[in-house]
């Protein structure tokens, strides 16, 4: 049994007070079940999100693969490690598309992250032309293929992905549970091909985009969807709740 993993992302969004009541709220309306909840916070808001949040995990949303030295405005994985970070989403279309993550920068992070025992979420996912030309298939598998470079198969197992088709994201647009399904089942065969069927077998993949409380309960029925990474829904406390307890 996969684990199921549900998490927000609440990218530059949210403040200190906002916060600690969303947590307040959230926690004592979470149903008990095999979901694991989590919200990936701004770094300002990490420490905060750590100490009072005794149910739902916390990940950041970035971190640097260098150990320490000259990288202005960066954080490292012995940073995050530090305030007790479990989880780091990596590899996010947004931090593709804005500042210059690469599937190389993202299988760095990957590896030394495992090494740090924190979580990588590995974020992947085509563009509309892409999707128009018929490639998402072998576009995805290509940053699975480099992301999971020179990770070992019980490494891999210490990793989430997260398959976000980048016209679904923040757009409302969501793909339909079916299309989502089969990039997803593609993945985890492509992960068989890297490792083998029971390793590929094991590692949760969440959907992301667009995801919001009347289609969580669609994309979760699927075989190979596994979780959602969820940004604009996961805003509003009422929101996160009715996803965390969709069933
Ligand atoms: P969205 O964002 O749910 O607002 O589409 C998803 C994400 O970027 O992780």
């Amino acid at each position: 049994m996969r684990q199921k993993v549900i998490f927000g992302n609440w990218k530059m969004n949210g403040n200190k007070e906002g916060l600690i009541s969303f947590l307040k709220k959230v926690e004592k309306a979470i149903k008990k079940s095999d979901v694991k909840a989590g919200l990936a916070l701004p770094f300002t808001l990490l420490e905060t999100g750590i100490n009072k949040a005794k149910i739902i995990d916390i990940a950041a949303q970035n971190v640097h693969f260098a150990t320490n030295g000259a990288y202005t405005g960066e954080v490292s994985i012995a940073m995050l490690k530090e305030i007790n970070t479990k989880y780091v989403v990596i590899g996010h279309s947004e931090r593709r598309e804005m500042f210059g993550e690469t599937d190389d920068t993202v299988n760095k992070k990957a590896i030394e992250l495992i090494k740090a025992g924190i979580t990588p979420i590995i974020c992947c996912g085509e563009t509309l032309e892409i999707k128009e030309a018929k490639k998402t298939v072998t576009w995805v598998n290509g940053q699975i293929k480099k992301a999971y470079k020179n990770i070992s198969p019980s490494d891999a197992l210490k990793t989430i992905i997260a398959y976000e088709p980048i016209w679904a994201i923040g757009t409302g647009k969501t793909a339909t549970a079916n299309d989502a399904e089969i990039v997803c089942q593609k993945i985890r065969e492509n992960l068989a091909k890297i490792y083998d069927e029971k390793v590929a077998d094991q590692i949760t993949i969440q959907y992301g985009g667009s995801v919001n409380p009347s289609n969580i309960s669609e994309l979760m029925s699927q075989k190979n969807i596994d979780g959602a990474l969820v940004g604009g829904a996961s805003l509003k406390a009422d929101d996160f709740i009715a996803l965390i307890n969709y069933k």
